[in-house]
């Protein structure tokens, strides 16, 4: 738990979020400003920074990750058309929250991004 993470604080509940998916070491929520008809957020409870601060031991976490993603876009009714996942790093990628998520992203034909 990283104070003032808000990502930290969706996960603990402690900031509303509409969670799609939980188990327990992930939570999946629809993000807030949306850029596709269906765009979640994936990440671990655990607060990691980004892709750079994953340590062996998150090896495990990160295939979580993947494996819950399919279950998800199941639930959001787009596992058929189609998604895309995406993790941005640093400045060019417009990385904006410091606590690492996977966007999942679909619902209409995604442009070449
Ligand atoms: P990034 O640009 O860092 O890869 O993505 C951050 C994402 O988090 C953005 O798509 C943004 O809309 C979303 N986001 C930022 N703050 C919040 C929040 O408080 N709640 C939710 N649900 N999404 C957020
Ligand atoms: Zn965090």
């Amino acid at each position: 738990m990283m104070l003032n993470c808000i990502f930290c604080k969706i996960a603990k509940k402690e900031i509303p979020a509409k969670i799609v998916y939980e188990d327990k070491d992930l939570v999946a929520f629809d993000d807030i400003e949306p850029k596709a008809p269906v765009h979640v957020l994936i990440i671990p409870k655990k607060h990691i920074s980004s892709v750079k601060d994953l340590k062996a031991e998150d090896k495990e976490l990160v295939g979580e990750i993947f494996l819950a993603a399919p279950k998800i876009a199941k639930e959001k009714g787009i596992a058929e058309t189609g998604y895309r996942i995406t993790l941005n790093y640093g400045k060019d990628a417009g990385q904006t929250v410091e606590h690492i998520h996977f966007h999942l992203l679909g619902g209409h034909k995604l442009p070449f991004a």
